[in-house]
């Protein structure tokens, strides 16, 4: 980003992803304050206002510079839905013609985010159907924050100052967050940041299939909440489900978070084990047993995801006594269990169903191969 101005026959920059120093920093070598650097992240992520000749407290010299050589582009909307729960779910098309798509989940007091980090996933975990589409490409910072602005700006509270309108965000839907690591940070840095969204740390979760060595990284710059998906007692089966825990196993992945956890300057956090229940593969009495002794000093609370369906996978979903079994070991052993409900089914915007309804109907059956994976989550 050496002097802007001299690259106006660039692309234009997109403002919408920076981060308040990679702002400050673009202004500084704009030669003009840092501070603009706070009223431009104002306009964009408290007031919604995307157009420079908005921004009424920035001069027309520098508005007509801003316009010349910048951008403040959020990623396009293909559909929005709302289900009959109020979940409402948005298919968001990214440059290079990929589509991704973020929930809002509300519940009671609380609104949750899902978002998106890739186009697809390279990890390839047995029971996902964004592993089953192949790696299409990282979000940028942009594209990812914008999935927040998106939200906020479709129930038109910029404008009504109701912030409420997310007050948590999970980054759990398409892609392994943590493989697109410095976008991913500069996002969440946004989330938290209180001149654009004020995010409470506990209120933005990152969720990671295990990717050790980046999340060992993480402690060392991020103070959001983690959770890891873990989905399997022991390392033989884990192995099967989630192939990266070949090259990370279960013990290093433990070590990982619980440290990532001690980096934390608040003593009380937990992580949230995530655990998708399959019939017949993980879910029985035996495995629970075997889960609750792996983490009997593990600082945690344990989240059940019932295994949804897709075309293309034969696993099934366990019976809600199933679920009750496996629930009630852990709950024996102490743990705090959540048993995270499926939202938005009208509407397909539980895991596995996403952006299905945007593609054209007779393209039904290659529409399920490339099903794109985002939950719907109900978190801490
Ligand atoms: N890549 C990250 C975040 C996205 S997936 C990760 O793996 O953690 C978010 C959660 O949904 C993960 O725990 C994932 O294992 C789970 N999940 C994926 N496919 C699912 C399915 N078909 N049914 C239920 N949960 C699923
Ligand atoms: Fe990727 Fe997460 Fe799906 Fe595994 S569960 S393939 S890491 S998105």
């Amino acid at each position: 980003m050496n002097n802007p101005v001299a690259q106006s026959s660039e692309p234009r920059v997109n403002l919408l992803g920076m981060t308040r120093a990679q702002l400050e920093q673009f202004f500084v070598e704009l030669g003009d304050k840092k501070f603009r650097a706070q009223q431009v992240m104002k306009w964009i992520h408290q007031m919604g206002v995307i157009d420079f000749e908005q921004m009424t407290n920035i001069g027309k010299n520098l508005r007509e510079k801003l316009q010349a050589i910048a951008e403040i582009r959020p990623p396009e909307i293909v559909s929005q839905k709302d289900s009959e729960d109020g979940t409402r779910k948005w298919a968001i098309r990214v440059e290079g013609g990929g589509l991704v798509e973020a929930v809002l989940i509300p519940e009671g007091d609380r609104a949750t985010l899902c978002v998106s980090s890739q186009v697809g996933c390279s990890l390839d975990c047995s029971f996902c159907s964004t592993g089953k589409q192949g790696f299409q490409r990282d979000l940028t910072a942009a594209e990812i924050i914008g999935q927040v602005w998106l939200a906020i700006d479709s129930y038109n509270a910029f404008n009504s100052g109701n912030k409420r309108v997310v007050t948590n965000v999970v980054m759990m839907g398409m892609g392994e967050p943590l493989l697109n690591f410095d976008n991913v940070v500069s996002a969440m840095d946004l989330m938290l940041e209180d001149l654009a969204y004020g995010l409470s740390k506990r209120r933005v979760t990152l969720s990671t299939s295990g990717v050790v060595p980046a999340l060992d990284k993480l402690a060392t710059c991020s103070e959001v909440s983690l959770a890891i998906s873990l989905h399997a007692p022991n390392d033989a089966l884990r192995n099967e489900l989630v192939p990266i825990n070949r090259k990370y196993p279960i013990a290093e992945l433990l070590r990982s978070a619980r440290e990532y956890i001690d980096a934390q300057s608040d003593s009380k956090r937990v992580v949230t084990v995530e655990y998708t229940l399959i019939a017949g593969v993980n879910d029985s009495k035996e495995q629970a047993r075997e889960l609750a002794q792996l983490l009997r000093d593990f600082p945690c609370k344990i989240n059940l995801i019932p295994f949804n369906t897709f075309a293309q996978s034969d696993y099934r979903r366990p019976s809600g006594n199933a679920v009750s079994r496996f629930w009630q070991v852990l709950v024996d052993a102490g743990f705090t269990v959540t048993v995270r409900t499926t939202r938005g089914d009208d509407i397909d915007a539980a895991c596995g169903q996403l952006v299905g309804q945007v593609v054209d109907k007779t393209r039904r059956a290659e529409r399920h191969r490339q099903a794109v994976e985002t939950q719907a989550v109900r978190m801490v």
